[in-house]
Formats: C-alpha cells, sequence, structure tokens
C-alpha cells in the first residue's frame, strides 16, 4: 500500500533490514503470516525522529517526544495477531502514536479508527499517514471514551496501559451475529500498573452487561492511559 516513504536514499538497506526484523518476530513466536508481512511492508523508518532510523528496524520501542514511545514491533506484531483481523474489519486504535500500528492494520485492509490525546503527535502522524497513502480516520480526545461515531468495532487496541478495561470501548465492540463470526468483536488490552501490565483479550459474547471472556497473555510495559480526570 506504501508505494512511497519520505526517502533517504537508504530504501534498500531499509527493505533489507525490514526482511531481517520479520525473521527476528518469528523466532520470537509470531507466527501469523499475515501480521508477519504487513511489518514487512510499513516502512518503520518514516515513523521515528531522523537522528533514530538506524534504529527503525530493531526489536525495540523509541522515543517519539512528549514522553511518548513507538510500540516494539513484537509488541504491535503481538497485539495485532491475538485481533485475528480480517480485510475490512472495522478496528478501532487508543493512542495514535506515531501512526505506525495504525499503519500496519492498514496493510492488513482492516478500516482504521485511531485517537490520540497528544495533539501534536496526532497532526505528525496524521501527515505522515497521508503522505504514505494509509487511510485512517484519526481523531484528537479520550480514547478511553471510544468513538461512538464509527462503532461497533470487529476489534479495539489499545496501545496504553490501563488498570481496568473502560467499558465505553467495551460497549462499543460489535455484539455476535451469528453465523460465520460466531464470537462478538475483541478488545486486546494491556491491563495493570505502572509497574508492568498483562496482555488481556476481551471477546463480546453476546448483547448482555457481562457477556465477555477474558483471557490472559504475556506481560509488557507500556506508557499509562491517560484520561481526562487525571488531567485535572
Ligand atoms: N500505537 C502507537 C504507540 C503509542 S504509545 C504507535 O504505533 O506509535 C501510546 C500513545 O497513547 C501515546 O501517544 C499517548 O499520548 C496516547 N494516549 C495515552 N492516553 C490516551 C488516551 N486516554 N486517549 C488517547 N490516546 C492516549
Amino acid at each position: 500500500m506504501a508505494s512511497s516513504s519520505p526517502g533517504d536514499g537508504n530504501e534498500r538497506q531499509y527493505r533489507r533490514r525490514r526482511e531481517q526484523l520479520v525473521e527476528t518476530l518469528r523466532s520470537r513466536g509470531i507466527h501469523d503470516e499475515r501480521v508477519l508481512s504487513a511489518i514487512g511492508a510499513v516502512p518503520r523508518h518514516a515513523f521515528v525522529d531522523p537522528a533514530l532510523r538506524d534504529r527503525a528496524y530493531a526489536d525495540e520501542a523509541l522515543p517519539i517526544g512528549l514522553n511518548q514511545t513507538i510500540s516494539q514491533p513484537f509488541t504491535v506484531a503481538y497485539q495485532t495477531s491475538l485481533m485475528g483481523v480480517q480485510p475490512d474489519d472495522r478496528i478501532l486504535e487508543v493512542g495514535t502514536g506515531s501512526g505506525y500500528q495504525a499503519a500496519v492494520l492498514c496493510e492488513l485492509d482492516a478500516r482504521v479508527f485511531s485517537i490520540e490525546r497528544h495533539e501534536d503527535l496526532l497532526a505528525r502522524a496524521r501527515r505522515l499517514l497521508d503522505d504514505l497513502g494509509y487511510d485512517v480516520r484519526t481523531r484528537h480526545g479520550d480514547g478511553a471514551r471510544g468513538w461512538p461515531a464509527f462503532a461497533p468495532y470487529d476489534g479495539v487496541v489499545v496501545t496504553a496501559a490501563a488498570p481496568e478495561a473502560p467499558d465505553p470501548l467495551l460497549r462499543q465492540l460489535r455484539e455476535p451475529s451469528g453465523g460465520k463470526a460466531p464470537d462478538g468483536g475483541i478488545l486486546v488490552i494491556p491491563l495493570g500498573g505502572s509497574g508492568g501490565q498483562t496482555m488481556t483479550r476481551i471477546t463480546r459474547t453476546g448483547t448482555g452487561p457481562h457477556d465477555y471472556e477474558r483471557e490472559e497473555f504475556h506481560s509488557f510495559r507500556f506508557v499509562p492511559l491517560v484520561s481526562e480526570e487525571d488531567d485535572e
């Protein structure tokens, strides 16, 4: 999808490093081939500060300003795999940050919606996604409230740590429709305090307020989800 990237003459080298990154992710346990090829397609170097481009294809988180980070590629691949994204799925991302995760979701042919609370970060991500030809709807605001106008979602991915799954995000998951999609929408969110979080997948299993199934996976460490009340 991304036919061009802000070129600095090293495109061939970046492509080679990206292929190596995909192999690294495979060896670390990512087996979803669609996710791996999406990672293999997104020019991550364009999403990091030019001074850090050398490290863009190492499997590490990097600073993107305002005390925020672009997630480690392993984490992006892991969260994306847990959602089982299908073409045309409506996916809401909370925490646009650099825009990298949103671009990966676009490569999976999802319809992508993304919310960011830092206006400056959002403006930068917005420009970059446009330049690269990624079609993402973005919004400035508190992602813990979700984005009701475009709900329900097949998947919601939160890229910041929360103590508990925000209710609006649970309510905005698609209800199970029976037939080919027996389960409803899926929320993937790192739950826990600042010391570390457990990646958690919550699947909507019915229409009632308690019809959600929860599964826990590996530990991670994310920047915190900051809600409007925290700012006051
Ligand atoms: N997905 C990003 C990584 C983002 S880091 C990427 O691929 O680069 C987490 C982001 O969540 C930060 O940019 C932070 O500003 C944002 N964030 C934190 N709390 C938020 C909230 N309540 N609503 C929206 N964004 C939030």
